[in-house]
């Protein structure tokens, strides 16, 4: 394990690929590491037989461990889409986020973390040009599978660095909406509509405070004022 230059901690794993040719990195994935610890969660991206890996590991203080060169395809997302396109892994980049997630006792993500975070995305965007609206949950691209990095993370917070986005609802969101519009807005914005938790993975991200599943008048403002803001 060894310093970079950086102030990231090496820590190489072996889980990655090739990204195929002529692809470039066109989403940041955001994840928890759904782990009783960050030892456990840091062993598991690193050893061979779990197939599994990140470029980044974000601990709870703050402190960034690199895993796998950003040129290579890691091994973060699985069965995933978005905007109707499967193979997230090959055009993304992903980071762990150090939490113990839904089913070892999900918490706040400390204030120390979360700056490290926003410091690391904002480099990556940087670097390959990644829009604010392309950085997403883990849940947003696999709402049948995935639950990370969850309601009490800070998107608000970050969508105000330029980290993602944040609805910003005006007059002209407001008004009936039909189920058919629903699916549609889920689906122009990357949502797999299809599935029956879109809904939910929706709120999960952009509404913490309506997680009922279904979509309410809320629900649909807020996904009018992201497809007005992103003119899909
Ligand atoms: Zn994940």
């Amino acid at each position: 394990m060894t310093r970079t230059g950086t102030g990231c901690i090496d820590l190489p794993s072996p889980n990655h690929g090739p990204r195929p040719e002529g692809v470039g990195v066109e989403l940041l994935i955001l994840h928890y590491t759904g782990m009783p610890t960050a030892e456990s969660a840091l062993t598991r991206l690193c050893e061979p037989a779990a197939q599994v890996s990140a470029h980044y590991t974000v601990d709870e203080d703050g402190t960034v461990y690199a895993h796998v060169p950003e040129d290579r395809r890691a091994w973060h997302a699985g069965l995933s889409s978005w905007r109707g396109r499967a193979d997230v892994n090959s055009r993304s980049i992903g980071i762990e986020i150090v939490n113990p997630g839904h089913e070892f006792g999900y918490r706040p993500f400390p204030a120390a973390q979360m700056a490290a975070v926003a410091d690391l995305c904002l480099d990556i965007m940087g670097r390959h040009g990644i829009a604010p609206a392309d950085v997403l949950g883990h849940s947003d691209i696999a709402p049948a599978r995935k639950e990370d990095p969850g309601e009490l993370f800070d998107w608000p917070g970050l969508a105000a660095r330029g980290i993602g986005l944040w609805p910003k609802v005006c007059a002209i969101d407001d008004g009936p909406f039909t189920e058919e519009e629903v699916a549609d807005l889920l689906k122009r914005y990357g949502y797999d509509s299809a599935c029956p938790r879109a809904q939910l993975a929706f709120q999960r991200h952009f509404q913490p405070d309506g997680m009922t599943g279904r979509a309410d008048a809320e629900t649909v403002r807020r996904l009018r004022a992201l497809t007005r803001m992103t003119g899909r």
